[in-house]
């Protein structure tokens, strides 16, 4: 039988029978990555996958983002073994997703009594490579009150003494290639369930850590053991270019659904909902009929394309039927100038929560989620009735994702934000994440480790009807499982306002500043809340900040309107607060500036950004600007009054513009070079590639 292979404009994948490796070869180049195949514990054995020969590949689909997905059946030397091999390539981009199925004929188990440890996915050697970088997603930084990138260089003594290291993202540099291994899971740095051991020689496996799989659990017949998807990558080039093709990765192949992708302009009620609450009403006193419909004029008005009712727009948790006292039409009219005006709805979830006169909870009573092996008492969801927590890891998970299917038929609604998902939620016995065979921890970890996976397939069920929905998870708060998971699936909802007067050592009087106890520091205009929501552009460089929805302020003077404004553009796309109460400048200054960016979102969307200054810097340069077209955005954030310089490293589409206090020129290289003259804290945005229709 001739060697399988598959490939794309940027890599070969070769699969030899008779072996325990499969390679990866970037096009043109002289030696492989060998990619060994998994090692299982079964019936107490460690049994390292060896596929004697390979069955002609199947194509199982072609998504419309491009994307092809394969599946390969390797018949192993192990008696009754096999793998199913699901391998997803697009022709544009060098990096491939992989994932396994182990199938047996006969009934066997996954067991763990060995010290070796449980499962190997792969291993690798990267003797060739010199320099080694581990990328987190998930450190969430107390100071910012956020999750944030972090990168960690990774030597020699790393592998010489036998650490390992979470990811998810593990890059190795050399003088001529680079290359990149991933994992899509999600937890909070260091809480790791899947992880890179390095060994000496710089080689490297991904093992399974914690909850993988349940000790004896059974394969057999129709029942395989499934593992995640992983990503691996290599280009011909420096680390900037491979993060180049990472972030076009993430940015169009990673997600079937390039609806989450787009930088529409998002509101959300809840900014405006808190501020009437700390002025003494309640979280739902403005969710009303009337209120809504003026909001949406307004918000139309200022630009905004996706309108998002935050939590209390429903009756009662888990049936997420409309509040019919509040909303008497079943949001009919609503949907209607939505509609008329081109807008999506989006409305508020939490996905693991049912009130306890729910017909919801009723149906699913056996799968109320313990904790310590006890339900939880009932407490109100936002001023609605009182709830309890239901296990997504469990049967409900087809209901919820059904229910949200009919919402989409019933009121249009086409955004979903869920809130208040928590990894460690359920560690109930008869559920998808353990019997009582199980201790009580276990099945809290396989809970843990489940939830991301059973959060896609509720995505991936309600998408199949409605293939437009945009899925947001609200990770403002430590302990959300953050990761790569979700975002082959969806967008996160990444910082709320930033840190609380609790998460700073201040003194008793400001722990609660006014009567009303509002605890978020950055709610008022001004350029310091920007020096915190801005922390999340770190995620940039590898992962498009149009990922990390962040809301901000629109109220005057008009100097913090810019700096609001200038922070949304660069991808974070949101806005939220009273925009009824804005005057009509506030309206002017908001919708010309929206109107100005939609002429380049794509290109800013498309751009990796170049950054100079940190937040909160003298000054801060964010440079977005499509090197193949030119158009985009400089922004740039004075934090103190002097008169600043830079030069674009891209070369600029000549159409500017540009405010009075900034000058620009162009280099013989076409690069714009600027100078600004900055009195006080102010924000600058220079558009290029941008027709003034506005004025
Ligand atoms: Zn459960």
């Amino acid at each position: 039988m001739p060697e399988l292979k598959l490939s794309n404009k940027h890599f070969t994948l070769k699969f030899p029978g008779n072996t325990v490796f499969f390679e990866y070869w970037i096009n043109g180049s002289s030696r492989p990555f060998c990619f060994s195949f998994p090692v299982f514990e079964i019936g107490g054995i460690t049994a390292q996958i060896r596929i004697d020969h390979w069955e002609k590949p199947i194509l199982v689909e072609e998504f419309s983002n491009g994307v092809i997905e394969y599946s390969l059946c390797g018949i192993s030397t192990l008696p009754d073994l096999w793998i199913q091999l699901y391998i997803r390539i697009a022709n544009n981009n060098p990096i491939v997703r992989f994932r396994y199925e182990l199938f047996s004929d006969k009934l066997c188990r996954l067991t763990k009594n060995l010290s070796s440890g449980g499962i190997t996915y792969f291993g690798l050697n990267l003797s060739e490579f010199d320099r080694f970088r581990e990328v987190r997603l998930s450190e969430f930084n107390e100071m910012v009150h956020s999750n944030h990138l972090t990168e960690c260089e990774i030597d020699d003594s790393w592998f010489e003494s036998g650490s390992s290291i979470m990811g998810p993202i593990f890059i190795s540099m050399g003088k001529n290639r680079s290359f990149l291994l991933a994992y899509e899971h999600g937890s909070q740095y260091p809480d790791r369930f899947l992880e890179f051991q390095l060994y000496p020689y710089r080689s490297l496996a991904l093992k399974a850590v914690k909850a993988n799989y349940l000790h004896n659990q059974t394969i057999g017949g129709e029942i395989p053991f499934e593992t995640v998807w992983f990503e691996a990558g290599g280009v011909s080039g420096d680390e900037n270019k491979l993060a180049a093709e990472y972030r076009d990765f993430i940015h169009r192949y990673i997600c079937i659904n390039q609806e989450s992708r787009k930088p529409y302009i998002f509101y959300n009620t809840w900014g405006r909902q808190e501020k009437i609450k700390w002025a003494g009403e309640r979280y739902l006193t403005s969710m009303n009929l009337e209120y809504t419909l003026k909001e949406i004029d307004r918000a139309y008005e200022l630009g905004i394309e996706v309108y998002v009712l935050d939590t209390g727009w429903y009756n009662k948790t888990g049936d997420w039927r409309v509040n019919l006292t509040l909303f008497p039409d079943n949001l009919q009219l609503i949907r209607g100038k939505l509609l008329g005006y081109g807008m999506k709805l989006g409305l508020w979830f939490n996905p693991t929560t049912a009130a306890i006169s729910s017909d919801m909870l009723m149906k699913n009573e056996k799968f109320r989620v313990t904790q310590g092996g006890n339900r939880d008492e009932p407490y109100e969801v936002w001023e609605t009735e009182k709830s309890v927590g239901l296990c997504l890891v469990s049967p409900y998970w087809e209901d919820f994702a059904d229910r949200l299917t009919q919402l989409v038929k019933e009121t249009g609604v086409t955004y979903f934000k869920w809130d208040a998902i928590w990894q460690y939620g359920c560690d109930a016995p008869g559920h998808f994440h353990g019997d009582e065979h199980c201790t009580e921890h276990d099945r809290k970890d396989r809970y843990a480790y489940m939830l991301p996976i059973y959060m896609s397939k509720v995505i991936e069920k309600v998408t199949r009807n409605c293939p437009d929905a945009i899925f947001d998870f609200d990770i403002t708060e430590e302990g959300r499982c953050v990761g790569l998971q979700f975002l082959a699936h969806g967008k996160y909802f990444a910082i709320n306002n930033g840190p609380y007067y609790h998460n700073f050592d201040v003194s008793e009087q400001w722990k609660s500043p006014t009567a009303d106890g509002n605890p978020n520091i950055f709610v008022n205009p001004g350029p310091a809340r920007g020096w915190f929501t801005r922390s999340v552009l770190d995620y940039d460089k590898w992962i498009p900040s149009v990922l990390f929805l962040t809301h901000y302020y629109p109220y005057e003077p008009a100097s913090s309107q810019m700096q609001n404004l200038a922070s949304l553009m660069l991808g974070q796309n949101g806005i939220w607060g009273e925009i009824n109460s804005l005057p009509a400048a506030s309206v002017n200054l908001i919708h010309r500036h929206l109107a100005y960016y939609k002429q380049v979102r794509e290109d800013i969307t498309f751009s990796t950004l170049v950054q100079k200054g940190r937040p909160g810097d003298s000054c801060e340069w964010y440079e977005k600007i499509n090197a193949q077209t030119g158009k985009g955005v400089l922004v740039m954030f004075g934090n103190t009054g002097g008169v600043y310089h830079y030069i674009t490293s891209a070369s600029v589409n000549r159409e500017v513009i540009f405010p009075d206090s900034v000058s620009v020129r162009f280099d013989s290289k076409g690069r714009a070079v600027v100078k600004v003259f900055c009195k006080e804290k102010e924000a600058v945005i220079i558009y290029f590639g941008v027709k003034d229709s506005e004025r």
